[in-house]
């Protein structure tokens, strides 16, 4: 990937964990949407550590450990920034490994094109309407039903974990690692998200492309960025998706506050 010059900005975001203060450092000349993917999980990560911090001191620490994988057998949805991040990411891989993953890739297609689910995830990601939590609920439960292992899992560990999605960082848990083993029958305690990034790009991309927000379930996604490169060669200024970003990351806090004001007192 091409150096690109770098301005740093100190960011401070307040979030339902606290107030988090950081800096960035951001392009300054044009690049691609994908070019600010790393910065926006870092951002999510720093929010995520604030809430992690508050569960611990709670007496919740995070149970995820390294081996336990159960979550990587979920429907791991990628926004468009992402999904020509991960091309990128895959297109720089050996030859061997490239073909291993489009076989992993395969294996996962078929699995799901044989449970009739293929068609079902592959109208999400060209959908002309940004997702539904209640239409998207029935599809996690009957793709979690399959336990396909994501393309990316090998002897259940993440082999691009340095790199991997933003959705798949925001999903941590405090209760004990077997209770993942089952989802959706038994109680799993979440530590909250308080950024979450993959929504974040997704509106970004939606409002630079003047299209809806879209979520690409990740065994389509290098196909989807396949399919939809000829968007991803457009460039913008590293600082202006800074400002958009962090723009539709105040909306969605705001959002969230909001939901929290309007909760009824138990
Ligand atoms: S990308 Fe990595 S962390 Fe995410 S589901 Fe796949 S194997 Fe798991």
């Amino acid at each position: 990937m091409t150096a690109h010059t770098t301005e740093r900005f100190e960011i401070v975001l307040n979030t339902q964990a606290g107030q988090l203060t950081t800096a960035v450092d951001v392009p300054t000349g044009f690049v691609p949407i994908a070019a600010i993917v790393p910065l926006m999980r870092r951002l999510g990560e720093e929010a995520q550590a604030l809430e992690e911090a508050r569960t611990t001191e709670a007496g919740r620490p995070r149970s995820c450990h390294k081996g336990c994988a159960a979550c990587c057998r979920m429907m791991v949805p990628l926004s468009p920034p992402e999904a020509f991040e991960l091309r990128e990411l895959v297109r720089s891989f050996p030859t061997e490994r490239q073909e291993h993953i489009a076989a992993r890739m395969a294996q996962a297609k078929s699995s799901l094109l044989s449970h009739g689910l293929w068609y079902q995830l592959l109208e999400l990601g060209e959908s002309s309407q940004p997702p539904n939590d209640d239409e998207l609920e029935p599809v996690n439960r009957k793709y979690y039903a399959l336990r396909i292992p994501c393309p990316f899992l090998e002897d259940e560990v993440c082999s691009i974990y340095d790199e991997r999605p933003a959705a798949c960082r925001e999903l941590l848990v405090t209760s004990p690692a077997q209770q993942c083993e089952d989802f959706v029958n038994n109680h799993v305690e979440l530590i909250q998200a308080p950024v979450r990034i993959g929504s974040t790009l997704g509106l970004l991309w939606g409002e630079l492309t003047k299209t809806p927000a879209k979520l690409i379930p990740l065994p389509m996604a290098l196909d989807w960025a396949e399919r939809h490169q000829t968007e991803n060669r457009s460039a913008w200024r590293g600082t202006m998706l800074l400002d958009q970003a962090l723009d539709k990351i105040w909306r969605l806090l705001s959002q969230a506050l909001q939901k929290r004001v309007d909760e009824p007192i138990s």
